[in-house]
């Protein structure tokens, strides 16, 4: 099982933020923004060319649930979305995640 498979089984501890039947959304163990939080879908796959009309449906349902809860989660300001895809991407965790980035102002392009 990945790590991230293991989290949404309960069977590593990870700071939970919200959790639902398909979703989980928890603090990165090392964070690169003063908020960081990765929204993943509980069902395991790498990439998105492995979307399927049901996947699709839980990640648009991600983005909203990131939306409707950027305020509660201290994003009020704003916040960025990553989502690594593949070795140019840095991606090291083969289950596909949304990083949540927010919490101070984001450099871009420095
Ligand atoms: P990627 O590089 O695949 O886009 O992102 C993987 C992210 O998962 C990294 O930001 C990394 O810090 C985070 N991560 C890796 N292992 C764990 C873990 O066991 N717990 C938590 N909370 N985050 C993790
Ligand atoms: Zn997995």
């Amino acid at each position: 099982m990945c790590i991230f498979c293991k989290i949404a089984a309960g069977e590593i501890p990870a700071n939970r933020i919200y959790e639902d039947d398909e979703l989980i959304v928890f603090k990165d163990i090392a964070p690169i923004a003063k908020i960081h939080l990765l929204c993943v879908p509980k069902e395991h796959y790498a990439r998105l060319s492995e979307l399927t009309p049901a996947r699709e449906a839980v990640l648009a349902r991600a983005l909203r649930l990131i939306a409707e809860n950027a305020v509660a989660w201290g994003l009020g300001e704003g916040y960025r979305l990553v989502v690594n895809q593949g070795e140019n991407a840095g991606q090291s965790v083969q289950h596909l995640h949304i990083h949540i980035l927010g919490g101070e102002r984001l450099g871009w392009g420095e």
